[in-house]
């Protein structure tokens, strides 16, 4: 198995790191030519997703991942992540990806509550650490995509098929769980 990690921009170093803990290859994309070889899956990481989705579309690399996300390649996006998956941003004219069914609200939880920690149950897995900076949150789901952590009334992971998005960092955290869950998702797809 291989995962691959866009690594534009943002936190995606510490997502290798979970997955080499994890015992799982993965490799970066960071330009055209490293989408030629295959791979299982696909995690875009947090940072700023302005800035993820106009690299993306300027080094001719969204097209081509729009597709295959869309075709079931599985994906895992964190925070900016999200956001360029989301259908739907309630404060941001522009989206992305745009491959989920989901309504995404940017930089949520204002100047103040900008980052913090806390725990909560993640559907599946249990109680879990969660890291938000400057984070979204999910303010509606539809269509087939399932909640899978609130965090005081909001929604701050989901997923929909293969598709996976989480409000917070989990690889900022040690808990290699959701990753593990990631991994899960992409062995499933790879034996159907
Ligand atoms: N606020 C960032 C954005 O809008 C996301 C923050 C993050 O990924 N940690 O893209």
């Amino acid at each position: 198995m291989q995962i691959a990690v866009l690594a534009l921009q943002g936190a995606f170093i510490e997502h290798e790191h979970m997955l080499s803990a994890l015992g799982v290859d993965s490799f970066e994309i960071r330009q055209l030519r490293d989408i030629q070889r295959p791979f299982d899956g696909l995690i875009i990481p947090g940072g700023e997703s302005t800035v993820q989705g106009k690299l993306l579309r300027e080094l001719g690399l969204f097209e081509p991942i729009r597709q295959a996300i869309s075709a079931g390649l599985p994906v895992f996006g964190t925070c900016a992540g999200l956001l360029l998956l989301a259908k739907e941003i309630a404060n941001d004219s522009r989206v992305h990806l745009a491959t989920m069914d989901i309504r995404a609200v940017r930089n949520a939880y204002g100047h103040q509550l900008g980052s913090f920690d806390t725990q909560a149950a993640f559907a599946g897995i249990g109680e879990i650490p969660m890291t938000f900076i400057r984070a979204p949150y999910i303010g509606s789901v539809w269509a087939d995509t399932q909640v899978l952590a609130e965090v005081d009334g909001k929604i701050v992971a989901a997923r929909q098929g293969n598709q996976l998005a989480t409000a917070f960092h989990p690889e900022l955290t040690r808990d290699l769980r959701v990753h593990e869950y990631f991994v899960h998702m992409v062995e499933q797809h790879a034996k159907a």
